[in-house]
């Protein structure tokens, strides 16, 4: 068996995960009658400290739902060149909101302040209206980087003055919160928006978390059915997610030792020309010959490691739940006999 460091969304459910969902209680949930769904949803709106939440099948839809509330067909959305949001969703904000995107260069996917408000634009009619800026923390093509609290809320303080939505795609927030010692209720009092994804290192087969004021999660309730995303006894998969929520969130700093070990072994060879900061789970790591991440990936492949190319000079590896500290030391020797 290969170590599989794609990504964190081939994990599949524990014993004890897999036990929790065959003994949930379910209903329909479109009818609002799944008692796990209605539990999850509560658990996640009281962690974030936001008045109500929504279970989704992903986190692009999550993603794609909140945009589509907070915007109108026109307006423009800001966020970093390599967001999700933009770059990973099939289009999504042009398909779902007809809205367009304002693509700010960032540092390792992420903005700052003085950024955003450079880039709304003025109340003229020849402009795009700006309505939403959206945030990734963690950043998926940063590297797993982190947003400080404080860059936040400058962000935050923008956005207040010119009447702007703020969304989060947190994805791989919990990540970012054992990582920086953050707490859920401080994400919360900062976004309007927040989606946090259940399928990646949470260790869930699917499923994401919308959460956001109660008047605009009734609205999401409303898109998320025009989207094809309201399930019916879905209770055995929140099950899986309320498991998770109780169990796999600590564990993620085990992740981050990891992915640490594999950037110290990659630092040490030849063809590996530069290793973005390892601040969670994601090492993305540049090649010294330029366009040959495909040629090392089949290398890797050959050797027994999993790694993804994301680019013609870039390898991206990500640790989770499924990979243990035995399957690490193995991919460090592999590694180190490259
Ligand atoms: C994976 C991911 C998503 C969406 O995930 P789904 O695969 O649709 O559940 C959104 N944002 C980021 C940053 C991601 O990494």
């Amino acid at each position: 068996m290969p170590i599989d460091l794609r990504s964190d969304t081939v994990t599949r459910p524990t014993p004890a995960m897999l036990e929790a969902m065959m003994t949930a209680k379910v209903g329909d949930d479109v009818f609002g009658e799944d008692p796990s769904i209605n539990a999850l949803e509560a658990m996640a709106a009281r962690l974030f400290g936001m008045e109500a939440a929504l279970y989704c099948p992903s986190g692009t839809m999550s993603n794609q739902i909140a945009i589509k509330c907070h915007t109108q067909p026109g307006d423009e959305v800001v966020c970093e060149k390599s967001a999700h949001v933009y770059v990973y969703e099939g289009g999504g904000i042009a398909f779902n909101s007809g809205s367009q995107v304002r693509a700010l260069e960032g540092d390792r996917g992420r903005i700052t302040a003085e950024q955003v408000s450079l880039a709304i634009n003025p109340d003229d009619v020849h402009r795009a209206r700006t309505s939403l800026v959206t945030l990734e923390n963690t950043s998926n093509r940063g590297g797993g980087s982190c947003y400080s609290l404080e860059e936040i809320r400058r962000i935050k303080e923008v956005c207040t003055d010119n009447q702007l939505k703020l969304h989060l795609d947190g994805a791989r927030l919990f990540n970012a919160l054992v990582a920086r010692e953050q707490t859920p209720a401080q994400f919360g009092q900062l976004f309007d928006t927040i989606s946090v994804c259940l399928n990646k290192g949470m260790g869930c087969p699917i499923g994401s978390i919308l959460m956001g004021p109660a008047v605009f999660i009734k609205k999401a309730r409303r898109v998320r059915k025009v989207f094809g995303g309201g399930m019916r006894q879905a209770g055995f998969m929140a099950a899986a997610g309320i498991y998770a929520l109780e169990n796999n969130i600590q564990r993620l700093t085990e992740d981050h030792r990891h992915a640490q070990m594999l950037a110290e072994a990659l630092e040490k060879k030849d063809f590996v020309r530069n290793i973005l900061p390892v601040e969670t789970n994601i090492v993305i790591f540049e090649l010294e010959q330029g366009g040959c991440a495909r040629e090392i990936a089949k290398e890797l492949k050959e050797r027994g490691i999993l790694g993804h190319s994301i680019s013609a000079n870039q390898i991206r590896f990500v640790t989770h739940l499924d990979v243990s500290p035995a399957m690490i030391a193995q991919a460090v020797e592999i590694i180190e006999q490259m």
